[in-house]
């Protein structure tokens, strides 16, 4: 199949095919909607998902429809994009082409690659389906059914084990003190393996994603959940974060490291740095020579570019992401630009690769959008210039850490910051709005409103 009538035979314009509809993709399409080109969007989902929110939908305090919206009803009423859903299987860069899965073809006059990155198992990617990690909403559902449903059974396991103990109790016609007695044996002797599997979380990774889903699981277990059942206690609950350098948030200056421990301790985390993971099985860690069982593993480290990449036959980097030049562009094919977490980009500062954060990524999706209607009206601009704004990590409840420029803030001051800006960039106004009146509701009572289990597969 071709692009048929996309772009209209007799518009002159050329066709510009973006896969990826994430912060890069979305930014570049969007910052064109007055240029004369037309655009295919290409993504796998049918939504823009915004990730740094993940966490909350994982973690029962957002829904999926707060952080994310669908692709076409944000070009609804932009002429010049459509949108498509499908997965990119292959780029076939010498014949201006790209393959679906589908097996369908279109051909570009302008590429750009904007497919963002998966987790990295550190080449064991068998680990995946014991330690689901973040990056998809089903992932976050995924682990929130995991969450929430780990409890249920725990109690349903105590409550067995307290039912039968009465029954037996009742049999022998023995009195009420022997009762409570019997089902605190009973109590004590299934607090077992079983029970202390289920009750444990192991998060991998000590990054903002680790660090956020370990507060948030400890807040779960340690105040949300409190008072709700009746035979276990859900302040038992083990929370242990493994981050293998010497302090968590290593993208972070030492001291905000420190202080998110700090304040993830008070809430009842453990923190392992200097911890390497040997082994992840379906039941167990092992972290150096320990075995933890645990029957709640997550994973927060380490990323690899999309594999669309490898068929460019140009240069990866280790995480598998494209060499770009300092247009954002390849050398071998200056038509085709990498932007965003797939882009191995050079800082023109530091010399060092950029970050895979948000920000990088749309700040090459509007100096792309400068470039490309430039390049329309046969102008060039200069090279892409990163602005660092700073970075943050949310650790819980009014707790965050902050680096802007050479200022660190860390507590409440930290988390408003963290706040504002996040429904600052959330896409359509309904989701900043709900998402702000939630996060208040929130605060305030301390619960967290999206805790249902909806597969009967418990
Ligand atoms: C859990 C989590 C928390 C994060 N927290 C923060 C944070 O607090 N601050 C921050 O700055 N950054 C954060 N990030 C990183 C940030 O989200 C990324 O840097 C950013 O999303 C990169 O944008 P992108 O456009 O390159 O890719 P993405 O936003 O990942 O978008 C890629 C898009 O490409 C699509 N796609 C991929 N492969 C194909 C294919 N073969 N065919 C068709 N479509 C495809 C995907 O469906 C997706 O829509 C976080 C990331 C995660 C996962």
């Amino acid at each position: 199949m071709s692009a048929g009538s996309w772009p209209p035979k007799d518009s002159g314009k050329p066709h510009l095919v973006i896969i990826g509809g994430g912060f890069g993709g979305l930014t570049l399409a969007r910052k064109l909607r007055r240029a004369p080109v037309y655009i295919t969007l290409i993504d796998k989902a049918n939504h823009h998902l915004f990730q740094p929110l993940l966490y909350q939908v994982a973690t029962a305090s957002l829904s999926p429809g707060h952080i994310a919206m669908p692709l076409r009803a944000i070009f609804r009423s932009q002429k010049n994009v459509r949108v498509l859903m499908n997965r990119v299987a292959e780029i076939v860069a010498g014949e201006k082409k790209v393959r679906l899965v589908s097996g369908d073809e279109f051909t570009y006059d302008r590429l750009v690659i904007a497919t963002g990155a998966r987790h990295s198992y550190f080449a064991h990617p068998e680990w995946e389906k014991n330690a689901p990690g973040l990056k998809s909403l089903a992932d976050a559902l995924r682990i929130r059914q995991k969450i929430l449903a780990t409890f249920e059974r725990a109690e349903m396991l105590l409550a067995v084990a307290q039912g039968s103990a009465e029954v037996r109790a009742g049999k022998d016609a023995i009195d009420a003190r022997s009762v409570a007695q019997g089902s605190a044996e009973v109590r004590a002797g299934t607090d077992t393996a079983e029970l202390k599997k289920l009750l444990t979380f192991v998060i991998v990774g000590g990054g903002p994603t680790g660090v956020e889903l370990a507060g948030s699981i400890a807040e779960i277990a340690h105040h949300t959940l409190r008072k709700e059942f009746r035979s276990i206690d859900p302040h038992t609950t083990r929370v242990i974060l493994v981050e293998g350098g010497d302090h968590l948030l290593m993208a972070f200056p030492g001291a905000l490291g420190k202080s998110a421990e700090e304040t993830l301790k008070k809430l009842g985390v453990e923190v392992r740095t200097k911890s390497i993971v040997k082994n992840v099985m379906y039941d167990g860690v092992y972290i150096g020579d320990e075995l933890i069982s645990s029957a709640n593993i997550f994973w927060a480290a380490g990323n690899t570019a999309s594999t669309v990449l490898s068929t460019l036959g140009t240069r990866l980097d280790a995480a598998g992401r494209a060499v770009v030049g300092s247009d954002l562009s390849l050398s071998e094919y200056p038509e085709i630009s990498v932007i965003g977490d797939a882009a191995h980009c050079v800082d023109h500062a530091s010399g060092k690769p950029l970050p895979g954060v948000a920000p990088v990524a749309i700040q090459q999706g509007q100096y792309l959008s400068r470039k490309i209607a430039a390049e329309l009206k046969g102008k060039k601009i200069g090279d892409f210039r990163y602005w660092d704004k700073g970075s943050m990590a949310t650790i819980g409840r009014g707790r965050a850490v902050a680096k802007v420029g050479k200022l660190q803030f860390s507590g409440m001051l930290a988390w408003l910051m963290w706040s504002f800006i996040h429904v600052l960039y959330l896409v359509g106004f309904r989701n900043r709005f709900a998402v702000m009146v939630l996060w208040m509701y929130s605060y305030i009572t301390n619960s967290r409103t999206v805790r249902l289990i909806t597969s009967d597969d418990l």
